[in-house]
């Protein structure tokens, strides 16, 4: 049985005053929201002024990148421990992160190795760019991409991350995957691709969430897929309406 799973990934959004105010806005919402793993992915500057809104809440924290070295001479990087100071999870290896800032499935996986050792949940992106979709590499790129990023895990850990598929051509486009393309990369190539690292029943406890373009008014059609635990949502997580309306599909 996999809890489904709502994370907002904020970007490079909203200020600490900013935040403090959106996350005013939806704590009692989606407090509401029962039996869904609730998490939001402020940027670093806003981690400590959310992280004193949140208990008493069953809303998770996360930070939206770190560094996997522990300290020392990484100008404007933040370390895995000051990321667990804050969150219990981590977003690695967003398609912004490898398109703009030269992360790989080498130095996603260093990463991956650093949150196992911080303590921290990952929620690890993977997805095709629209070329490679277009090309038919959808399922290769895929694979390699879970394959070479997530191997190496203790399999305890293993079995308790979190994977988010967004195709980056869905990603802030407006223009969402079907829930049908979506649930049939997860089925053969994401929990394959696991299974072959891990074990076919540590392929089945991962949660896998969609990502690409979710509102409200599409979540329900993701949902409804048995291999889709849940979403990762972008500019829909800074509408506090929208947001707590994803997370009240995620619990239908
Ligand atoms: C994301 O940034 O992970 C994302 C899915 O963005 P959006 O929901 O805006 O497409």
């Amino acid at each position: 049985m996999r809890i489904p799973f709502v994370a907002g990934n904020w970007k490079m959004n909203k200020t600490a005053a900013e935040a403090r105010a959106l996350v005013t806005e939806m704590i009692a919402g989606l407090s509401a929201v029962i039996g869904v793993e609730k998490v939001l992915c402020p940027p670093f500057t806003s981690l400590a002024v959310v992280a004193t809104l949140l208990p008493g809440t069953d809303i998770g924290l996360g930070a939206q990148n770190m560094h996997w070295e522990a300290k020392g001479a990484f100008t404007g990087e933040i370390a895995p421990a000051m990321v667990a100071e804050f969150c219990q999870y981590v977003i690695l290896g967003h398609s912004e992160r490898r398109a703009y800032f030269g992360e790989t499935d080498e130095t996603v996986n260093k990463k991956l190795l650093a949150a196992q050792a911080a303590g921290l949940t990952p929620i690890i992106c993977v997805g095709e760019t629209l070329a490679q979709y277009e090309a038919g590499q959808t399922n290769e790129i895929v694979g390699r991409q879970v394959r070479t990023g997530l191997r190496g895990l203790d399999p305890t850990f293993a079995s308790k991350l979190v994977i988010a598929y967004e195709p980056v051509w869905a990603i802030g486009t407006g223009k969402a995957s079907t829930g049908e393309n979506a649930n049939a990369v997860v089925r053969n190539v994401i929990r394959p691709a696991l299974a072959e690292l891990y074990g076919a029943e540590i392929a089945r406890q991962v949660r896998v969430l969609y990502g690409g373009s979710v509102a409200a008014a599409n979540a329900a059609e993701f949902f409804a897929q048995p291999e889709i635990d849940g979403a990762l949502v972008g500019g829909a997580s800074l509408k506090a309406e929208e947001f707590v309306a994803i997370t009240h599909a995620a619990a239908a």
